[in-house]
């Protein structure tokens, strides 16, 4: 099934200059940018998106390290895409990411050391991704507007879509 899925490059992947590295990775399996934007999330916003993490211990630091600089937003669209850019994204925890993956090719952190001695900063895991079709539904309403989605066809949908 064709379906959308919205991702976040976080503070820590603007900062450090990978937003293109990564777009690149998805567009090299074939899926399509239908929205895209920067934009510097505030409290509210980031409440919302993370709002089955409200109460979690580790929220308080998520929320600061989100809120710290600009993200870089977009909806990906692709056969089967939630679980397609969840395997390209890799596991949270970059110590544990799987090799050839975002988290584990572009960053090392591990829980003890987020929930230590980087307690304040949040774990920095470089992107978000809807973590299933529900998910993907709500973020994407959450994150853009309708006309900020774009309809329009990539030449080799041709030869990846029937
Ligand atoms: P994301 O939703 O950001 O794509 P995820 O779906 O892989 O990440 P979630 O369980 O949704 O993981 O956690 C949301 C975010 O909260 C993680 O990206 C991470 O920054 C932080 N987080 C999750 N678990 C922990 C933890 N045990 N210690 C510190 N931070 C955590
Ligand atoms: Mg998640």
């Amino acid at each position: 099934m064709v379906e959308q899925t919205l991702v976040f490059v976080k503070p820590d992947g603007v900062e450090r200059g990978l937003v293109g590295e990564i777009f690149a990775r998805f567009e090299k399996v074939g899926l399509k940018i239908v929205g895209m934007k920067m934009m510097h999330a505030d409290k509210a916003h980031v409440q919302k998106h993370y709002a089955a993490h409200l109460e979690k211990d580790f929220y308080p630091p998520v929320e600061n390290f989100i809120t710290s600089g600009p993200v870089v937003a977009a909806v990906l669209e692709g056969v089967g895409a939630v679980s397609l850019v969840r395997k390209i994204v890799g596991g949270t925890e970059p110590h544990s990411a799987a090799p050839g993956t975002i988290r584990g090719d572009y960053a090392h952190m591990n829980y003890a050391y987020a929930d230590g001695p980087a307690k304040a900063k949040g774990l920095r895991n470089v992107i978000h991704a809807s973590g299933n079709e529900e998910e993907a539904k709500a973020e994407i309403e959450l994150w853009f507007s309708k006309d900020e989605l774009f309809d329009y066809k990539l030449l080799h949908e041709k030869h990846t879509r029937g």
